[in-house]
């Protein structure tokens, strides 16, 4: 065999917040349980099945520590889209008003530019007999206490508002919902996937009863996450969605991914002590790349609030490009756009659309989110690609030239022959 010692060059990784790279300090802990602690944590005869508890019990500590939670009040799960479809649906079948089946079973509250992970539990629920609003955000983005009180009922049960929206970075008025959903008697779940190990994290002082977040998203491992349940003021109960050996406190039966959890525990750990200089420099880099784009490219606006964000996500819509043509000039930088593929066709994301950006904008998007191994030099090669790219694609635009010439595209009538 002929080798090559040209090895293809890597992508620059801005999609951070699709999944992070696992810390190497985080499979380090974790290696251990594969092979020499591997009991069953449920084994409680023998030192294997208690190594493994203890493993999970450390775990256990650490991920409560970075949400200021007990231990007791942490459950693992799979993952955020675990903790999500937990807190949601195990929250209404307890606090359901009316029995299975009938209608007027309850009423939950979120909002339309939430995750997949969460819209999609509420749409079931209001497939048996709840009721569901989907507060419209504004132009910026975020989701008020103000907006949420005008869509609270008699018959709310249920408030379910993420933290931080994973397509925009956007911050959700999180502590400010908490508050009025204890005021009103009413659970509060957060999808805080996006906020946790980020941004400092107290669910005592935030007021939150419910709240998930991922591994993988915090330098973890894939396929753990935990959900954080209150059990004081108030003491929350959930239905679990699956039945059988009684783990994680009866709320998630089946035998604990050991290694994982000690893994999502490491990377909580890790989170705890970087966060407040990783938050710094990501910061100044994403300033960078965002004031770049926009000194050097015309239509080109950052999207969602301009203040109210996590420091390492950015979407960036680009007038005058298409789409497509977008994502493959910058094949160099491995990021998300504004389009997501379906079946047949390039959607424009709901998240964008409901902001009420339009199809064309939402099309020539890009989400760049940053994480710990972003480099300054990853940034300005960033920099330099998306302007290329940008400048090239335009140059080819007929739109464009119409733009430069000073006609208003918006009062053109299209013909179509
Ligand atoms: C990634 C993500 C999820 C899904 O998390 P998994 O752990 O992959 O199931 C849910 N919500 C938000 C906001 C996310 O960013």
């Amino acid at each position: 065999m002929i080798s090559s010692n040209k090895q293809p060059k890597q992508p620059i990784y801005l999609d951070n917040a699709a999944t992070t790279r696992c810390d190497p300090r985080v499979v380090e802990a974790m290696l251990p349980y594969f092979t020499e602690f591997f009991g069953n944590a449920g084994s409680r005869n023998h030192q294997f099945g208690w190594k493994a508890e203890d493993g999970i019990e450390v775990a256990r500590e650490q991920s409560a520590k970075l949400v200021g939670a007990q231990p007791k009040e942490i459950i693992f799960t799979s993952g955020s889209t675990e903790s999500n479809n937990l807190a949601i649906k195990g929250a209404a079948e307890i606090y359901a008003r009316a029995g299975a089946g009938q209608t007027g079973r309850g009423h939950i509250v979120t909002a339309a530019h939430e995750h997949k992970a969460v819209l999609d539990p509420v749409r079931r629920l209001m497939r048996e007999g709840f009721d569901a609003t989907f507060i419209q955000p504004p132009a910026d983005g975020v989701i008020t206490a103000a907006m949420v009180a005008a869509a609270i009922r008699p018959d709310t049960i249920l408030v379910t508002i993420m933290w931080v929206n994973n397509e925009l970075g956007t911050i959700n008025e999180v502590p400010e919902i908490g508050r009025l959903c204890h005021e009103r008697e009413i659970i509060f779940h957060t999808d805080a996937t996006q906020w946790v190990g980020k941004m400092p994290t107290n669910v005592e002082a935030d007021q939150i009863d419910l709240l998930s977040w991922s591994g993988h998203k915090i330098y973890g491992p894939k396929g753990v996450g935990a959900l954080y349940v209150r059990r004081r003021k108030p003491r929350v109960r959930l239905e679990a969605l699956q039945d059988g050996g009684g783990q994680e406190r009866g709320m998630r039966s089946g035998t604990q991914n050991v290694s994982g959890i000690v893994g999502f525990g490491k990377a909580c750990e890790l989170c705890l002590q970087s966060m407040d200089s990783e938050r710094e420099r990501l910061l100044a880099l994403r300033t960078r790349l965002e004031t770049e784009l926009v000194k050097r490219l015309e239509v080109t606006v950052v999207n969602g609030h301009p203040t109210r964000r996590v420091a390492n996500i950015s979407n960036i819509s680009f007038g005058f490009v298409e789409g497509e043509s977008l994502m493959m000039g910058v094949r160099e930088i491995a990021c998300s756009s504004g389009s997501a593929c379906t079946s047949a066709s390039l959607e424009p994301s709901y998240v964008l659309k409901s902001l009420g950006i339009g199809d064309d904008l939402a099309h020539s998007s890009l989400r760049l989110s940053l994480g710990r191994w972003t480099t300054e030099a990853d940034i300005d090669a960033s920099i330099e690609m998306i302007e290329t790219a940008v400048n090239h694609l335009r140059r080819l635009s007929p739109l464009y030239d119409l733009h430069k010439e000073g006609i208003d595209l918006s009062k053109i009538v299209w013909q179509s022959h």
